[in-house]
């Protein structure tokens, strides 16, 4: 996409030639498209639960509802609203991560950080009838520390909730001279070939219904992208329908200092 400027080139008052010129705004044009698309987005995401939430208390207010359905609608109230505010904390993050704001550098360990999200993600995974286990390295690196939890909590929760009963999600931290691997493995239900680019966009869901029942913002994936890039690092996705997806992340032990 191309922007065009026109000037004349005047010499003793005398129009003599004019120039034109080309400016590439391909890059801009789409980084604007792209934040377009975001705003849309996010404010049918903000807008549909709150749709709802009102048409339920309205529903109490006006007294048909029956009583014993009460507790049932404030249930869905409290589960619509909480899945906002997590809607909410996952665009700060993002627009942080866009800014490239600076934030605190220390030594991590990824395998301590994977025993913390097997630790908070226990219950979750129990009343799936998931086993959840991590093994391997202790897997030192610098980093950001709440980024790294995020990555890993991220993967497991998307492992667990795109699981069978009676599935696994198992956890390796594995490391070598200079870089620190995290594989997140699950026995779930994979991704079609035609997706797997597309599930680390924003908002992307292969199925919308089973993400957003399961509490989904659509953002884990683009934020878990975003958060490998501030450590300079790789992520790869390998999955097959019904049978299970790994997800490999590759950081380098030292590039933050
Ligand atoms: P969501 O909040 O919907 O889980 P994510 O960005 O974390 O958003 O993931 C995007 C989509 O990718 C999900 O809606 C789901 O369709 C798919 N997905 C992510 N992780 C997995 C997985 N481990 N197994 C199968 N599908 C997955």
């Amino acid at each position: 996409e191309y922007q065009f400027d026109l000037s004349r080139i005047v010499s003793d008052d005398a129009v003599v030639g004019t120039v034109i010129l080309a400016f590439d705004i391909t890059e801009q044009a789409e980084a604007e498209r792209g934040r377009r698309e975001f705003t849309a987005n996010v404010s049918h995401e903000l807008k549909t639960p709150l749709q709802g939430i009102i048409g339920y208390t309205d529903l109490m207010e006006s007294g048909l509802a029956k009583s014993e359905d009460i507790p049932r609608f404030v249930g869905y109230i409290k589960k619509e609203a909480s899945r906002l505010v997590t809607l909410i904390e996952d665009i700060i993050r993002l627009s942080q991560l866009d800014e490239g704001t600076d934030m605190p550098v220390s030594e991590v360990s990824l395998g301590h950080l994977a025993d913390e999200v097997c630790k908070t993600l226990f219950d979750a995974a129990k009343s799936k009838n998931i086993s959840l286990s991590w093994s391997g390295a202790d897997g030192n690196m610098y980093g950001v520390k709440r980024l790294l939890y995020e990555i890993v909590y991220n993967l497991c929760d998307n492992a667990i909730t795109y699981n069978r009963s009676g599935g696994s999600v198992k956890i390796t931290v594995s490391e070598d001279d200079k870089n620190v691997r995290l594989e997140v493995a699950d026995t779930g239900i994979g991704i079609p070939a035609e997706h797997q680019e597309r599930v680390f966009e924003r908002f992307y869901r292969v199925d919308k219904s089973h993400s957003k029942q399961s509490g989904g913002t659509g953002l884990g994936l683009s934020i878990v992208k975003h958060a490998v890039a501030y450590h300079h690092g790789k992520i790869a996705l390998e999955s097959e329908p019904n049978k299970g997806t790994v997800i490999t992340v590759a950081f380098p032990k030292k590039s933050l200092v």
